[in-house]
């Protein structure tokens, strides 16, 4: 018996902000443009879709906007928290921002990290047809990491 298995990708990107302490390039706070690119394993549906692109489109670009322009920050650094604003702190950084413009990450804020937290997110909002997904993110043009999440 033959088993064949049916994918979409799409791409996108996101700019965020990030820092990895005691790494020798990486800790000084510094920004990325990360390009995406988003692999679906599912059944066809309708017009013998996986799913229609501009609905895809329009749930991925939901999801991405949690993290786009964001200082996107591992919890360990939160070293005071009010009502809007939160203090990170790490060697002889120390940034005061509203929360609007953060995402919490419990672990490092690594690419791998990324498309890990990115693909449990969308496996959630994606309708269940949808098996396995891959989220592929680009650290610059020829290398990045990838998560997958399956149903
Ligand atoms: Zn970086």
């Amino acid at each position: 018996m033959s088993q064949e298995e049916l994918g979409i990708f799409i791409e996108d990107e996101f700019d965020y902000a990030h820092f990895i302490p005691n790494h020798s390039k990486c800790y000084p706070l510094h920004g990325h443009t990360a390009k995406v690119k988003i692999e679906l394993i599912g059944i066809q549906k309708d017009f013998d879709m996986i799913i229609d692109f501009g609905e895809l489109k329009k749930m991925i670009k939901n999801t991405l906007s949690l993290y786009d322009h964001k200082l996107i920050a591992s919890k360990r650094y939160v070293k005071e928290e009010y009502k809007d604003k939160v203090i990170i702190s790490y060697d002889e950084f120390k940034i005061e921002l509203p929360k609007k413009d953060l995402y919490l990450l419990n672990e490092e804020v690594t690419t791998e990290n990324l498309a890990k937290d990115i693909s449990k997110k969308l496996i959630q909002v994606l309708p269940e047809h949808i098996k396995m997904i891959k989220v592929e993110i680009y650290e610059g043009a020829r290398k990045g990491a990838f998560g997958r999440s399956r149903r």
